[in-house]
């Protein structure tokens, strides 16, 4: 038989502290946002073994009145919310009145605290939830929150933890995070006594950005500033040779929050997926600025995740916004010794011959009013350091390219396009795969497959935007066997395949034929082509027409293209770098893997330790 009792209020504490304090990491980001709630322009944390041993965080907000001390380490008590249709618009970071509380129950919590009207402080104890007396306490304006042995009388949650070195990293994680989004507030954290992260109260968003990604990252960052009564969208990105293939990088904050949403995760993919390889996340901050009755931010406990109203806006606008930006950005036009250029007889890089630098497309105006830029200059942006004009003129200076081209990088007159009737110049084919070739400043390698698939692409979307793709007639339809349903689901889509420059028609009940491919994809074989674009139509049953004929261009560019291995005879491959030398962009493949690579003379200099 048994008795059903209320649970002990300590409990109670204690299983609701599951849900909000899982490690130290979660203890400050609590505090901090408190303290961020509280109007402070400094807050300071400082850990002793990765906030295992003590967490202290102090701060100069308004401070808590010695009358509400109590009121503030008690669950459900808060000032942020009073009526419950406050919930409906959520400013602060705080709302559920829970943090306190839920800390103090696992832990030996010491508050102290002093307002600005008050010439006195206070100091209130709860060790593991026994709550102890208000006493006065020296303090200066703002408040200190010391939290001691976390989970020291819950072992089994203790057990849990990491080392120490793990868990300050994921403490400082969260500082960085809320540092990034909070202008006008200087943070600071330090372990043991050693200072881990900094940023001062009137570093901007760039500043903050190098604090966290590190001054060269930071530097090459491309802008996005988006602004919006309804929706507005601040982002940096950095250039794709910074992606990695976890997500540790990539910071996303809706109104000052830090979320971690999956979906929304999957829009800032899809909006960089020509860019960053398939499989890789960016380095990417990006903020979103919703009015607070569109979004739903008390889903979860942590407060990571979230619901929008209006998902399809939402996720919508992160998608073309990163896709508008990048497109127009350096990272999509050509580098330094550009495919096509003329390229010295020599390796001295010697020759008066036009070597092509920088982009030509640069920042600009965007549809809705957006604008493009880098954090210093829009034009040396994405370009690796390789391909940077200023870098050419640190080249010059110290002697590593001929009078020419040192005279043109230094007064920036290197001409921006290459001549698309230029020699494809001197190259090596390397194990049928990689194209060696030398340009000023170092030796380009070209991946054979990625060129020919992105030339595949812009050159196929070029002609779809001018309603033209050349179609070539199959002398003998080539006859695919299909179930009925695959057949009609393909039939469906005869428009978009004719657009595409592939006609096909019913052969009988479970029979397609194919009357025509694309003209300039020759290497595309016709029923492995099928095979694709079924697979990509049941993939994207519901998608728009535009987006199956997105992904269908995509597989057609790539399947079309030489592969790795194929050989090539000189003549083709010369056509091919000709064919890539007018590109909209042409730095990577569909698939965003890199098109092309550099090695610097300095990178040569290291590798024979001359540096
Ligand atoms: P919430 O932040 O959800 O309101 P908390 O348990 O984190 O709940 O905090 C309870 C209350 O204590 C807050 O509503 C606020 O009034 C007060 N408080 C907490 N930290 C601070 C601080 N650093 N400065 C001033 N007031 C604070
Ligand atoms: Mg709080």
């Amino acid at each position: 038989m048994s008795h059903i009792r209320k649970l002990d209020p300590i409990v109670v504490d204690q299983i609701a502290a599951g849900e909000v304090v899982e490690r130290p990491a979660s203890v400050v980001k609590e505090l901090v946002e408190n303290a961020i709630d509280a109007g402070a322009t400094s807050i300071e944390v400082i850990l002793l073994e990765g906030g295992i041993r003590r967490i202290e965080v102090r701060d100069n907000g308004i401070g808590i009145d010695r009358e509400e001390l109590l009121l503030a380490v008690t669950s459900h008590a808060t000032s942020k919310l009073s009526a419950p249709s406050d919930l409906e618009a959520i400013a602060s970071l705080g709302f559920r009145g829970e943090a306190l509380a839920s800390i103090a129950s696992v832990s030996r919590l010491e508050v102290i605290s002093r307002t600005a009207e008050s010439n006195a402080g206070a100091s209130l104890k709860v060790d593991f939830g026994r709550v102890g007396e208000v006493r006065d306490a020296a303090a200066a304006k703002g408040t200190r929150f010391i939290i001691d042995d976390l989970f020291a009388e819950l072992p089994a949650r203790r057990k849990f933890l990491k080392r120490a070195s793990t868990e300050a990293g994921h403490c400082t994680a969260w500082v960085e995070r809320l540092a990034l989004v909070h202008e006008g507030v200087a943070f600071r954290i330090e372990n043991d006594g050693r200072s881990v992260f900094e940023v001062r109260a009137d570093d901007d968003l760039t500043a903050r950005c190098a604090a966290v990604f590190g001054a060269n990252i930071a530097d090459r960052m491309l802008a996005i500033d988006k602004p919006n009564d309804v929706l507005s969208c601040t982002a940096r990105i950095g250039p794709p040779e910074t992606a990695r293939r976890d997500a540790r990088r990539v910071h996303l904050f809706l109104n000052g929050r830090w979320v971690r949403d999956a979906r929304l995760l999957r829009a800032v993919r899809e909006g960089v997926r020509e860019f960053v390889p398939i499989g890789y996340y960016p380095t990417l901050f990006l903020q979103l600025h919703v009015s607070p009755e569109r979004v739903d931010v008390n889903v979860h406990p942590q407060k990571t995740e979230v619901r929008f109203r209006d998902e399809r806006i939402v996720f919508g606008t992160v998608v073309n916004t990163l896709r508008q930006c990048l497109s127009a950005s350096d990272w999509a036009t050509r580098a330094v010794g550009g495919i096509g250029s003329t390229v010295a007889e020599t390796p001295s890089f010697g020759g008066a011959s036009a070597y092509p630098v920088g982009g030509s497309g640069g920042g600009g105006e965007l549809a809705g009013g957006a604008s493009v830029g880098g954090g210093s200059s829009s034009r040396d942006f994405p370009a690796p350091s390789w391909q940077r004009a200023d870098d050419l003129r640190g080249a010059a200076a110290a002697g590593q390219l001929d009078d020419f081209v040192a005279r043109q990088a230094a007064d920036g007159s290197l001409p921006l396009q290459s001549d698309p009737d230029a020699a494809a110049g001197d190259f090596l084919s390397i194990a049928n795969t990689f194209l060696f070739r030398p340009v000023p400043g170092g030796v380009e390698i070209i991946d054979q497959h990625a060129l020919h698939e992105r030339v595949n692409l812009e050159e196929l979307r070029k002609e779809i935007r001018e309603g033209q793709v050349v179609m070539q007639p199959l002398l003998v339809p080539s006859l695919v066997d299909l179930s009925r349903t695959e057949l009609e689901l393909l039939l469906g889509l005869k428009d978009t395949f004719l657009r595409l420059g592939v006609d096909v028609d019913a052969f009988g009940e479970t029979t397609l034929a194919i009357r025509g491919v694309p003209a300039r994809l020759q290497r595309l074989h016709p029923e492995k082509l099928v095979m694709d674009l079924l697979e990509i139509a049941t993939d994207n049953r519901a998608a728009s027409p535009e987006k199956i004929q997105e992904e269908m261009l995509f597989s057609m560019s790539c399947r079309g293209a030489v592969m790795a291995g194929d050989h090539v005879d000189r003549a083709a491959l010369e056509g091919l770098l000709k064919r890539g030398a007018n590109l909209p962009q042409d730095r990577t493949c569909a698939h965003g893997r890199p098109v092309r690579i550099m090695l610097t003379l300095e990178d040569l200099e290291r590798a024979f330790f001359r540096r």
